[in-house]
């Protein structure tokens, strides 16, 4: 018995368990007064045309400095923000922030904001008034619809297929652009892909990473970059480390790239420097 061994009220009980549960409350309630208090970050990791080498935009991706645990990776805050509902106000600021910061830059160079990339969560999708908070935030920050680019993953065109093909026309109508973040990585089938209005591949870091090293995941990459072509749809490779990772992806015509061989995500103000050191080149 779990009870009489003293682990607990029921079987399979460990206290790690308890531990667990009271950290999740914890940082459940402390990532609500973050964002009610505006403690959250963005950092922007730029994205680089393959053909020209030029920052063409940014990738807005949230930081949480908690006051004492330190930096906290979106990995371990965003499931909660997502199982708590959470997800909604925060995915509004991340929206707002990056679409601020973006028209900034454009007004401190050419005019012109850099291309911006928001990752937005399935559960967002959640709510039938999506389209309305974005075109809502364009409006508030006066952020040109054809510089936003959304990311999503494969999971928003599996589930409530329907539904969310509808939400993504009403984005699209707004004029800006939709990626499919992680793409590989999940289980969209072709017969989707052409049905959604989707604009950009991201192809998955696990695949970049072992390009060249190992040969199937070699010929996947190619596989997608060749599927987006045909497709009509840009490609971004995530998570370009090596230079041997790029050469590999400009020969196989990949137009786009991110990773840490170009930049890590950086704070805003040293991502500002990039975009108008680019701009003035
Ligand atoms: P993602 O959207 O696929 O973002 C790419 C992740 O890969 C980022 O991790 C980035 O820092 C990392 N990365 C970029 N280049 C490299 C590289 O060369 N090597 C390696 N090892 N990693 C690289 P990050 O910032 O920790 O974000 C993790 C994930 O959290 C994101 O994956 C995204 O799914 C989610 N996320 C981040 N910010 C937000 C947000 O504002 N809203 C939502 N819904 N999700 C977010
Ligand atoms: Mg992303
Ligand atoms: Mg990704
Ligand atoms: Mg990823």
């Amino acid at each position: 018995h779990a009870k009489a061994s003293g682990g607990g009220v029921f079987s399979g009980y460990h206290p790690r368990m308890r531990e667990g549960l009271v950290d999740r409350l914890e940082l459940e309630s402390d990532l609500r007064a973050a964002l009610e208090n505006g403690d959250l970050r963005l950092h922007y990791q730029p994205t680089v045309d393959l053909a020209t080498s030029e920052v063409i935009g940014f990738e807005a991706l949230a930081r949480w400095p908690h006051p004492t645990r330190g930096m906290i990776n979106p990995l371990d805050f965003i499931p909660i923000a997502e199982a708590t509902g959470l997800i909604v106000p925060l995915g509004r600021w991340v929206l707002h922030e990056a679409c601020r910061q973006a028209v900034e830059w454009g007004m401190a160079g050419d005019g012109r904001p850099p291309k911006m990339s928001v990752n937005v969560s399935v559960r967002q999708f959640d709510r039938a008034d999506l389209s309305e908070m974005v075109s809502t935030v364009l409006a508030e920050t006066g952020m040109p619809a054809d510089r936003l680019c959304l990311e999503m993953t494969e999971s928003v065109l599996m589930t409530d297929t329907e539904a969310n093909l509808e939400q993504l026309l009403r984005l699209k109508a707004l004029g800006l652009t939709l990626a499919i973040d992680d793409f590989g990585t999940g289980y969209s089938s072709l017969a989707y892909l052409r049905r959604f209005p989707v604009d950009t591949l991201k192809i998955d870091r696990s695949f970049v990473e072992r390009l060249g090293v190992i040969a199937d995941d070699t010929a996947l990459t190619d596989t997608i970059v060749r599927l987006g072509k045909s497709l009509g749809m840009a490609t971004v490779a995530e998570g370009i480390e090596e230079f041997g990772q790029l050469a590999a992806l400009r020969e196989m015509g990949c137009g786009f790239a991110q990773g840490y061989y170009f930049s890590r995500p950086v704070p805003a103000a040293e991502a500002g420097r990039l975009f108008l050191e680019g701009a003035n080149a």
